[in-house]
């Protein structure tokens, strides 16, 4: 089987990579910073907080080495999933840089097979061309089930619903900071995913069950 994940808030808490961020900054501009910025209600409340040039702080956003790591949850999935022969791939939104950055310092590369890595910025488009997806079952031919478990059904689930995979959202990204709103509700079915999960760790139920 092929199972691909969403990375942020899917696998870690998007919100501790802007916090890790927030620490960068006051690195490199001040300590005083810190808690200016952690009590603002956003990122962008919390970046305008500093008084610095956005596009400066936007650099250390994006390009500093992140310190975050894998909650457990997902290490058990991750390492489940491995031992038991599946292959596992990634599609993700976004910068090379910033991707490439959290894959290392979650310790990714060690499930993921290093040809189904997919960045958008890597890729040319984002996961709601598809291509991503289309790249990746030309990876794998001759395989029959292919999974993909995200959180954001607004642009998650439309392109691998369309190639017939099994779409799984989980719900909160682990730890109820979910950064992106998740109101299936107001979209047409081709964007809602098949199965709806609260954890990650009941993926392996809902593998048994389908695989
Ligand atoms: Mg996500």
């Amino acid at each position: 089987m092929v199972v691909v994940f969403d990375l942020d808030d899917t696998l870690y808490p998007e919100m501790d990579y802007v916090r890790s961020a927030y620490r960068a900054i006051a690195r490199r501009y001040g300590a005083d910073l810190l808690p200016r910025m952690l009590a603002a209600p956003n990122a962008r409340e919390a970046f305008d907080s500093t008084g610095i040039d956005i596009n400066e702080i936007l650099d250390i956003y994006r390009t500093h080495k992140p310190d975050i790591k894998l909650p457990w949850q997902s290490l058990y999935v991750l390492e489940s999933l491995r031992l038991a022969g599946n292959i596992i791939g990634l599609v993700t939104d976004g910068r090379s840089v910033t991707q490439r950055n959290k894959i290392e310092a979650l310790g990714l590369e060690h499930f993921l097979r290093p040809d189904l890595i997919m960045i958008s910025e890597e890729v040319g488009s984002g996961k709601i061309s598809g291509e991503a997806f289309n790249r990746i079952a030309t990876e794998t031919k001759g395989e029959s089930r292919y999974i993909y478990i995200g959180d954001n059904p607004e642009k998650d689930f439309i392109a691998p619903n369309g190639l017939g995979w099994l779409t799984i959202e989980v719900k909160r990204g682990g730890n109820g900071e979910n950064i992106f709103s998740q109101k299936n509700e107001e979209l047409s079915m081709p964007y809602r995913p098949k199965i709806i999960i609260e954890q990650l760790t009941e993926l392996q139920d809902i593998i048994n069950r389908h695989g």
